[in-house]
């Protein structure tokens, strides 16, 4: 009987709620499939702050690195805003693991299903069938993490900030085989977004890009696209994409960009794996929900489960290689939501049937 050891971090506000939703439907799975599951909870963000004194408490830390992959809800809100910005639970806790554990590349499935399509600002006969693509970021390198950062006062009294953006052929090539593997699994398209008409970093980009993809992909019909065009194609035909795979700030922005084409946040899951390897030698992850911790539904109980529950999903299906029981744990959650107009209702942000009861239909379906 298999055993899944894996670091479950819920967070604050509605994180605690929807892991408690999401671990019921993972309990319920494992008892059919007959894995064992060995995970244990801890601290993370305010919750950290309030209890060990720091937002990446030492051990959680520890827990996550003995573990094979991390589970996480989500982090910060109201109580903790007044602290500096450099002790948020945001700053301190997510971005420290995320460079921790070099999780360098972030997934996002953008998925709308076609009985939910009027939850999408865009309109219905541009996605009739829903939508279904995947965004894949890359997430430590670029503009955010580059070299010289600084503002500084000018001689004649202007002021001067300055970010630098940079990036490897070896850090292109890693997230490009992550697309690749992404593409592979499913209709085998991928297009590469870059600006390669002006940035230097871009025009490395889509070289590497091109030869790996002709050395090692030849199965993988590739495409190019500047990122000005890809955020007007998303918002025109978002399923003329498959895959597609970008640098991290375009990643930031067209991923909120297809989050709201998506209809709606509590639908969205996100894995982000990086160059480490777990005990089974696949890639070590963290799995969250797309959106934050909600702090105007907590409590309430009608926050939507279902992009943790399918952050599970993604966790199965990464980094324990187990993806029939992702697909179904996909299924159950595309039939709960579909089914019927009460569940259906909690991913429109509407009154709903409540997490507890969306997870009960979830389960109803496995
Ligand atoms: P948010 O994503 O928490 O909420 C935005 C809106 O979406 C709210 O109206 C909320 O009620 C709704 N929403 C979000 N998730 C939902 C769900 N599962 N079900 C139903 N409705 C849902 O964004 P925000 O309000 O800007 O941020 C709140 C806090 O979360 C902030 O402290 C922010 O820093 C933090 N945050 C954390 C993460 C993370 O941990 N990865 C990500 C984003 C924001």
């Amino acid at each position: 009987m298999p055993t899944l050891k894996f670091a479950v971090l819920p967070g604050d506000y509605i994180g605690p709620e929807v892991m408690t939703a999401a671990l019921r439907v993972f309990e319920h799975v494992a008892k059919q499939e007959g894995l064992t599951l060995a995970y244990t909870t801890a601290d993370v963000g305010g919750a950290g702050i309030d209890n060990h004194g720091k937002a990446l408490p030492d051990s959680t830390l520890k827990l996550c690195a003995e573990s094979d992959a991390i589970l996480f809800g989500s982090v910060g809100g109201p109580k903790w805003e007044k602290l500096p910005p450099k002790e948020q639970p945001e700053r301190a806790a997510l971005l420290p693991l995320r460079k921790h554990f070099t999780l360098f590349a972030n997934l996002r499935p953008g998925l709308l299903y076609r009985e939910l399509t009027d939850a999408s600002p865009l309109k219905t006969e541009r996605i009739p069938d829903g939508i279904d693509i995947v965004c894949i970021r890359e997430l430590t390198g670029g503009l955010y993490f580059g070299l010289p950062k600084h503002t500084t006062t000018l001689p004649d009294g202007d002021i001067q900030a300055v970010d630098t953006m940079v990036y490897k052929k070896s850090e292109i090539e890693r997230i490009l085989q992550v697309a690749i593997t992404a593409a592979r699994a499913r209709k085998k398209k991928l297009c590469s977004v870059d600006k390669a008409n002006v940035l230097e970093t871009s025009v490395l980009w889509r070289k590497t890009v091109s030869e790996y993809c002709a050395a090692h992909a030849p199965d993988i019909a590739l495409s190019h696209m500047y990122v000005d065009n890809a955020a007007m194609q998303l918002a025109r035909d978002p399923n003329q994409f498959d895959v597609f795979v970008t640098e991290n700030m375009f990643g930031d922005i067209l991923s909120d960009e297809m989050a709201v084409i998506c209809g709606s946040l509590g639908m969205l899951s996100s894995a982000s794996l990086g160059t480490g390897r777990n005990s089974l030698g696949l890639p070590f992850g963290l799995y969250e929900p797309a959106g934050g911790t909600a702090p105007d539904i907590a409590g309430k109980g009608i926050a939507n489960p279902c992009a943790q529950i399918l952050s599970v999903a993604q966790m199965l299906r990464y980094s324990f290689n187990l993806e029939p029981i992702a697909k179904r744990i996909e299924a159950a959650v595309k039939k709960a939501v579909t089914s019927g107009t009460r569940t259906g209702d909690i991913a429109f942000g509407r009154p709903s049937v409540g997490t507890k009861a969306m997870a009960d239909a979830v389960i109803a379906h496995l």
